[in-house]
């Protein structure tokens, strides 16, 4: 997926912060941060959105082992943190190219209001 902004980023032709990688995932820090932590994590794979994974579901258990991973590197593990998958228009998604955020190191607002 060439024109794809976070398959650039796997590919080192976009510049991103890494904060982990392995063979299947790749997290970085978010380009414009939400919170005092926020990194975006992804499979390396292209899955365009949450709906796509089913064929991928080995990916998954591999994607939230390294989410557990960025947030005790980012100090967030005890404090506390949220993670959230926005899926197509009214998800907020803007990137097809699925991707969780980690936010933290702040209190965060109730987001079911
Ligand atoms: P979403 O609305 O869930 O699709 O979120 C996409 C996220 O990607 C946003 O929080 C953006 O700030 C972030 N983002 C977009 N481009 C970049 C980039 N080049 N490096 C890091 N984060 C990015
Ligand atoms: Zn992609």
């Amino acid at each position: 997926m060439a024109e794809c902004i976070f398959c650039k980023i796997i590919k080192g032709d976009i510049p991103s912060k890494k904060v982990y990688e392995d063979d299947a995932v790749l997290a970085f820090d978010d380009i414009s941060p939400m919170a005092p932590v926020h990194v975006i994590i992804i499979p390396k794979k292209h899955i365009a959105t949450l709906l796509d994974v089913d064929t991928n579901a080995d990916i998954m258990g591999r994607w939230m082992a390294a989410a557990q991973q960025v947030a005790k590197m980012k100090q967030v593990a005890d404090s506390g943190f949220r993670l959230a998958i926005n899926c197509n228009a009214d998800g907020g998604q803007v990137v097809f190219h699925l991707h969780m955020h980690l936010l933290g190191g702040r209190k965060l607002e109730d987001p079911l209001g």
